[in-house]
C-alpha cells in the first residue's frame, strides 16, 4: 500500500481482491471464502485469470503496478511471465522475514474491514476501533487465527519458497531484509525498486 502511494501506481493485491469478492458474495468469494479462511491457497487457474485481467485494464498498463501477494507458486510465476511478455517485471523482491517473527507481527495485526489498511494492535486501543484513513472498522482477518498463520507458512515453505530459485536462476531477485522498522523496511523497499529499475 505505502509503496503503491510512493511510486503512484495501482497496488494491485490478490488478497484483497479476493477479500472484496467474498465481502460481495460473488461466485469466486463464495468459492474462495472456505480455502481463505482455513489458510490454504485458492487454485492456479483462478488466480492466474483474476490477475490476468487486472494487468490488462488501463491504469495498469499506462502506469505500471505493485503486485502483492502473487505469484504464491511456480505455475503462477510461469503464468505471470507469458501475461507480462512484453513488458517485463521491474523488480522481483524478496522481503527475508524469519518465520518466527512473522508469525509474532500476523498475531498482532488488524485490517480496515474497507480499505485494507494495517495496524498494529498493542491491547490499548479503543473498541470499536475506527480507520484513521476512511473511519471503516479494524478489525482481526479471518484468516489470522493461530491454526491458519501456521497452514499459511506451511504453505509458503511448500508452494512459494521456491520461486526464490526461479526468480534467482534468471538474476531477477534481490532480497532486502524485513527484520527492522515500518520506515527502515520501507526505505529499504523503494531503494531496491528504483536499482532494479536502472538495470
Ligand atoms: P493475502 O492477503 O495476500 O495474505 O491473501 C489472503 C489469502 O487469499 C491467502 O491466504 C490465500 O488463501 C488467498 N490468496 C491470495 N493470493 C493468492 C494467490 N496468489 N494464490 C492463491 N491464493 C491466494
Amino acid at each position: 500500500m505505502r509503496l503503491s502511494r510512493h511510486f503512484v501506481v495501482p497496488h494491485v493485491s490478490t488478497g484483497d481482491m479476493l477479500r472484496a469478492a467474498v465481502r460481495e458474495g460473488t461466485p469466486l468469494g463464495q468459492a474462495a471464502k472456505q480455502v481463505m479462511d482455513a489458510g490454504g491457497l485458492v487454485g492456479d487457474e483462478i488466480m492466474v485469470g483474476l490477475v490476468s485481467e487486472r494487468l490488462n485494464s488501463d491504469d495498469a498498463r499506462t502506469r505500471g503496478y505493485i503486485l502483492d501477494g502473487f505469484p504464491r507458486t511456480v505455475r503462477q510465476a510461469q503464468a505471470l511471465d507469458a501475461v507480462t511478455g512484453e513488458r517485463p517485471l521491474d523488480a522481483v523482491i524478496d522481503l527475508d522475514v524469519p518465520r518466527h517473527l512473522v508469525l509474532e507481527r500476523l498475531s498482532a495485526r488488524r485490517v480496515c474491514r474497507d480499505c485494507g489498511t494495517n495496524y498494529v494492535a498493542q491491547g490499548k486501543e479503543r473498541q470499536p476501533w475506527i480507520c484513521d484513513v476512511c473511519g471503516g472498522d479494524v478489525m482481526y482477518r479471518a484468516d489470522d487465527t493461530s491454526d491458519a498463520i501456521n497452514r499459511r507458512l506451511d504453505l509458503y515453505e511448500e508452494q512459494t519458497a521456491p520461486l526464490i530459485q526461479y526468480y534467482e536462476s534468471t538474476g531477477r531477485l534481490t532480497v532486502v531484509g524485513g527484520v527492522a522498522s515500518p520506515d527502515e523496511v520501507f526505505a529499504r523497499l523503494t531503494s531496491a525498486v528504483e536499482a532494479s529499475r536502472r538495470k
